[in-house]
């Protein structure tokens, strides 16, 4: 089974040394491997360790360089965002979505408000409590209905939902449902529950640092363990 699309990685755009090297390392290394297509996908501005927002358009024309120096790879300008309230807000809002070819979305205990997020960190809890299955679920159904985003990253790592509902919600979408490399938390059931509303997935190496990009051994041991039909991952290859 080759991967050959890694869209969750993270470069040194990310505050505070979260993604280690520059875009153009983990370019190289996608060339290595011989990827087809990477996406840059640092945390939205809103997360304590995301991208500064007046670094966003230079961001943007570093890839676009990059794509006229690596035509061998197709660069995509991402971001992740996070899933910040009940109704299903998130921090990429519509403007700053215009400049993006991709938009991850998952939720982060991290991503309530940079500086003061260590203050806050309560907050997260009272918002979204582990086991409050009910309105988590809602939460991610709103943000799938009212936002424009591509991929749900790493769903049931840091809360619980049901993944069915949310899994058939992003399905009528066209949202894919992500096979992250480093958060893998889906049950036997859960997978059964995804698969049965059709959905689609993406494996993701979720990289932070250069050697792990197009790294996917968990990810690829997992859809063998749980026979997830190839039909249903749209980056991979026989
Ligand atoms: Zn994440
Ligand atoms: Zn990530």
């Amino acid at each position: 089974m080759k991967v050959y699309k890694d869209l969750h990685t993270h470069s040194k755009y990310s505050k505070w040394n979260h993604g280690k090297n520059t875009i153009e390392e983990l370019v190289k290394v996608a060339i290595e491997k011989k990827l087809e297509v990477i996406a840059i996908s640092d945390h939205a501005p809103g997360h304590p360790f995301g991208v500064r927002k007046k670094l966003l358009e230079k961001r943007r024309n570093e890839i676009l360089k990059l794509r006229e120096k690596y035509p061998q790879i197709k660069i995509l300008v991402g971001l992740e965002a996070n899933l910040v309230s009940k109704n299903g807000d998130i921090d990429v809002d519509s403007k700053l979505r215009q400049n993006l070819d991709i938009c991850l979305m998952g939720f982060h205990r991290a991503g309530f408000g940079g500086f003061w997020n260590m203050l806050k960190f309560g907050l997260w809890k009272s918002l979204f409590g582990k086991n409050q299955i009910k309105s988590n679920t809602t939460a991610y159904i709103n943000a799938i209905e009212k936002n424009n985003i591509d991929i749900i990253a790493h769903l049931q790592q840091y809360i619980k939902v049901d993944v069915g509902k949310v899994a058939a919600a992003a399905q009528k979408k066209g949202i894919l449902i992500e096979i992250n490399n480093r958060h893998l938390k889906f049950t036997k059931d859960d997978v059964k529950a995804m698969l049965k509303t059709g959905c689609k997935f993406i494996i993701s190496s979720d990289a932070h640092r250069k050697n792990s990009v197009g790294e996917f051994e968990n990810a690829i041991k997992f859809v063998v363990d749980n026979q997830i039909p190839i039909e249903n991952i749209v980056n991979v290859k026989e």
